[in-house]
């Protein structure tokens, strides 16, 4: 039954630990749940905000209407030919324990993915991504409801229009669709994909035998352990800013002016720069002012120590314009921030 409350604190609910209030919450935790949480809303006139695990998000204030909190739960193996295993996860399963839960199935494919925080559903708005694996290569489908209409729709992976850290859910598909569940496709035959420069050198020095899609799971973890805070200890919502794409002129000039400058070619055209060098190099490694800072270990982390979310903006303002003067780039925020 619909248990829907009134002016809730989604400090709880969102990894920043920003204070923020829902003038009305529910969490749903079946489809039928969402059709009487969308009724509702609808029948009150009142906006839906959605929110999984709140690891992406910047709630920069409070939220009038309804936020529902998408719980529904559920992992099936819905088809097995060959070595493709195809699964369908309910948008409220944790991500990590599904990779974990693969592993032990003995389905592969999400291991680069290990320890990415948040839910299922919110995995395609942004196409998560880490350690040179996104999740639209391991994508078939996903099933979503329209927020105003109700109606059901089942989306391809071309529907989605996957990019970097983007998809269709961040453009003409914002805050229309409630995403209820995904379809992927995985392997029951090893495929690692190793190549990352950091998971290379952790690998290096493993014998073959041990180089198993369990084994680079838990060099992953151990990785983002050593380099991101964990959000219970240190508030905080992963990557802040988007790693800039340039043109390779562009990447090119500012090799030329800083030999150091952390880049990937993307294709012929198009480069990759590194957000959290850029920052480095601006000065801002460690900086704390107002409760809010930038984190020691990696700049592309900004952390919240019991501070404002006017401290929070304020620190985003003062390191995008110090890295446009300093190298002429634009940084893009990554979470969604919410006004
Ligand atoms: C320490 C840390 C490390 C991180 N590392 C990575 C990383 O390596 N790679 C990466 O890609 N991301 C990373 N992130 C970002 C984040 O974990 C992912 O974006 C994750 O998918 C967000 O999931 P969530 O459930 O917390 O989404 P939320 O923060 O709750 O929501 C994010 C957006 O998705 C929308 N949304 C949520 N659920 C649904 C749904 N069911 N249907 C439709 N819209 C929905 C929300 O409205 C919101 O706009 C990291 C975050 C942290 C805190």
């Amino acid at each position: 039954m619909l248990n829907v409350q009134e002016q809730v604190s989604l400090k709880p609910y969102n990894t920043l630990a920003l204070p923020s209030l829902a003038e009305y919450f529910c969490r749903v935790n079946s489809d039928e749940g969402l059709s009487e949480a969308l009724a509702w809303a609808g029948n009150h006139r009142y906006p839906v905000t959605l929110l999984g695990g709140g690891s992406n998000v910047v709630l920069a204030g409070n939220l009038s209407g309804l936020v529902v909190q998408m719980a529904i739960p559920g992992v099936e193996l819905i088809s097995e030919k060959h070595h493709l295993r195809r699964i369908r996860v309910g948008a409220g399963e944790n991500w990590h324990q599904l990779v974990v839960h693969a592993l032990n199935q003995g389905w592969f494919g999400l291991e680069n993915l290990s320890l990415i925080p948040g839910l299922v559903g919110a995995a395609p708005v942004q196409n998560i991504g880490a350690y040179g694996v996104e999740l639209s290569e391991r994508f078939h489908s996903l099933e979503a409801v329209h927020l105003n209409t109700g109606e059901r729709h089942v989306m391809s992976r071309s529907d989605c229009k996957f990019a970097y850290r983007d998809s269709f859910f961040k453009g003409q598909g914002r805050d229309q669709f409630a995403i209820t569940a995904i379809t992927l496709e995985l392997s029951s035959k090893p495929d690692l994909h190793i190549e990352y420069p950091a998971l290379q050198q952790a690998i290096d020095a493993l014998p073959e035998a041990e180089l198993t899609p369990k084994r680079v799971s838990d060099i992953v973890c151990d990785i983002r352990r050593g380099k991101l805070p964990d959000p219970d200890v240190i508030p905080n919502a992963g990557s802040f800013f988007k790693n800039p794409i340039v043109s390779s002129e562009v990447a090119a000039k500012l090799k030329h002016h800083y030999p150091k400058l952390v880049s990937y070619s993307l294709d012929e055209n198009r480069v990759k720069l590194a957000a959290g060098w850029l920052i480095d190099q601006a000065g801002w490694k460690g900086f704390e002012r107002d409760g809010v800072g930038v984190y020691n270990q990696q700049s592309l982390v900004l952390i919240n120590m019991g501070g404002s979310c006017d401290a929070l903006m304020s620190l985003v303002v003062d390191i995008q314009s110090s890295v446009m003067s300093k190298f002429g780039i634009t940084l893009d925020i990554e979470p969604r921030v919410y006004r």
